[in-house]
């Protein structure tokens, strides 16, 4: 079974779920989505489980779940480029920093900041975590992320 059927299914199996909507962008992932959709199979119990696991195990390797939806940018006053330091930020808690002392996201990080408000600049007016559909407290995540690279 290909990974995007694993969520598509586990989507449609919820109690409740009449319709999933996914995104496709060649036929090859049209067809794969109707192979297992036009007979559909509920996930098993034991499959659910394997679900739940593997989210367990990708969420334990990301500092701060942000899926990157930007409804949080818009609003704000300060034209912070929050998921864009959200994902440079999860990328350097994935590496050896001790050992390594550097990545390239800092350099990244600087370009944005040459375009966008820094992480730093944050007036916590708690606009953007009334908007996030994740619930991310994102004013403290800001606090991380400028402490990471605003020197
Ligand atoms: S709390 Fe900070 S990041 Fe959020 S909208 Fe306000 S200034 Fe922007
Ligand atoms: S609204 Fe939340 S999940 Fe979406 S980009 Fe902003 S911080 Fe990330």
């Amino acid at each position: 079974m290909s990974v995007p059927s694993w969520a598509i299914r586990f989507a449609a199996s919820l109690p409740n779920v009449m319709t999933v909507l996914s995104g496709m962008s060649n036929l090859s992932q049209m067809e794969d989505n109707l192979g297992y959709m036009e007979d559909f199979r509920p996930l098993t119990e034991a499959e659910q489980a394997v679900c739940f696991e593997a989210a367990r195990i990708i969420n334990s390797q990301i500092a701060i779940p942000c899926t990157g939806c930007s409804y949080c940018t818009e609003g704000c006053p300060m034209h912070i480029a929050i998921p864009q330091y959200f994902s440079l930020y999860n990328e350097d808690m994935r590496e050896d920093l001790e050992e390594k002392g550097w990545t390239v996201n800092f350099s990244n990080y600087a370009n944005l900041t040459g375009k966008f408000g820094a992480a730093k600049d944050c007036i916590a007016c708690g606009q953007c975590e009334g908007v996030c559909p994740q619930h991310l407290p994102i004013i403290e995540n800001l606090k991380k992320v400028s402490a990471h690279y605003d020197h």
